[in-house]
């Protein structure tokens, strides 16, 4: 780790509350002032759900999260992995 504000989740190496599900190994979290980031690799979508809502960047159009509940999502923000945009799920 390179960078002290990205801890890498790879599978068995962190313990991870239940109420947090992450779709892929292959997705960052970070924390950027009070916020938490999931930052997906690209081809990952960083959520999918059986929700009603599918969000996009606001940039590039990339899929960051399909078939969402809102609300499950309001205090995080995703960053694109194509543009490199973060977006709030909360700034609406
Ligand atoms: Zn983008």
């Amino acid at each position: 780790m390179n960078n002290p504000k990205n801890i890498l989740l790879a599978v068995g190496t962190i313990s991870i509350d239940k109420t947090m599900f992450l779709p892929s190994p292959d997705v960052n979290v970070f924390g950027l002032g009070n916020q938490t980031v999931v930052a997906p690799k690209k081809g990952v979508i960083a959520f999918q759900g059986v929700g009603n809502c599918t969000e996009t960047c606001p940039k590039c159009n990339y899929i960051l999260a399909r078939n969402i509940f809102l609300n499950q999502v309001q205090s995080l923000a995703v960053q694109c992995p194509h543009c490199g945009t973060i977006k709030s799920f909360h700034e609406r």
